[in-house]
């Protein structure tokens, strides 16, 4: 996507202010930050992605028609920005109807956003699984800030860079979500490993705040280890997450991000013969350590 933070960039509050220079042409600094970026192998916007950044400023949902952006090279292009007629009916549908919806998050994006025809994640329904639209991140985020009567960044990093173990960066993707009552950020490692992280907020919590914690238990997840090669536990403890696993119609626990099936971890109970154990399950907000 472009916009992961490049490196040394002086964290969250260091990578806002980076883009609103590189966004504002007329910066003094502007010239120099570009330049630096380049140097930083920093991939420069991509113009749909700065186009809805510029669309989520737009405060209240229907306005938004048409902006002029500023793109890396100086220039300034005019954004069409869609009208945002079929989000309007969902949130009317919301509004007038506030104990009967619901959000289905789908895995992956397989359906067409209404509103903008980005790939869906979010599917509306009015609690009888009767569909009322289907979202994408972005739209969904600006309906329900609308709804809750808060305000969301205008800046939303959609990726992370982050140094592991051996000094090289892991990348993250970043998905920022709002619901009724809260937001949450949640950080999952592109490729095969997948680690994640995640920060759940209230509903008027500062995003910088939570954007650092993400960044710290970012870390804190590339820095243990609890599974040897051969699939035992190296200390006496592991935390991991539990995911549906499509191809096995089961579920995989993930450690150290990588998968396991509950019988492949259950070598470690021999080992321990005589010993006590515990099983712990918390919900997504909570850490476990
Ligand atoms: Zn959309």
């Amino acid at each position: 996507m472009g916009d992961a933070p490049p490196e040394d960039v002086g964290g969250p509050g260091g990578f806002e202010e980076f883009l609103k220079i590189i966004d504002a042409p007329s910066h003094e600094e502007h010239k120099e930050t570009t330049k630096w970026a380049k140097s930083q192998q920093w991939k420069p916007f991509d113009i749909d992605v700065v186009a809805r950044r510029v669309n989520a400023n737009h405060g209240r949902i229907n306005n938004a028609t048409k902006s002029k952006i500023a793109v890396p090279d100086g220039t300034i292009e005019e954004a069409i920005l869609q009208p945002l007629n079929m989000a309007r009916s969902v949130l009317d549908f919301m509004e007038k109807n506030p104990d009967r919806w619901g959000t289905v998050i789908v895995p992956e994006p397989q359906w067409i956003c209404d509103n903008c025809g980005f790939p869906a994640r979010i599917i509306v329904d009015d609690n009888l699984a009767n569909e009322i639209g289907k979202l994408c991140v972005n739209c969904y985020n600006r309906l329900m800030a609308e709804y809750t009567g808060s305000s969301i960044p205008d800046i939303v990093p959609t990726q992370l860079s982050v140094k592991g173990r051996n000094g090289k960066p892991v990348e993250f993707e970043v998905e920022f979500l709002v619901f009724a009552d809260g937001m949450s950020l949640t950080a999952t490692e592109m490729g095969k490993r997948k680690r994640r992280a995640d920060v759940y907020g209230a509903i008027d919590d500062d995003f910088n705040t939570m954007l650092e914690t993400l960044i710290n238990r970012i870390k804190i997840a590339l820095s243990v280890k609890y599974m040897e090669k051969d699939g035992y536990i190296s200390g006496t403890n592991a935390v991991g997450y539990i995911e549906y696993n499509h191809e096995r119609d089961a579920c995989d626990i993930i450690i150290d991000g990588m998968p396991y099936s509950w019988a492949e971890l259950e070598k470690n109970v021999p080992v321990h013969e005589g010993w006590k154990i515990k099983i712990e399950f918390a919900s997504v907000g909570d850490e476990l350590d």
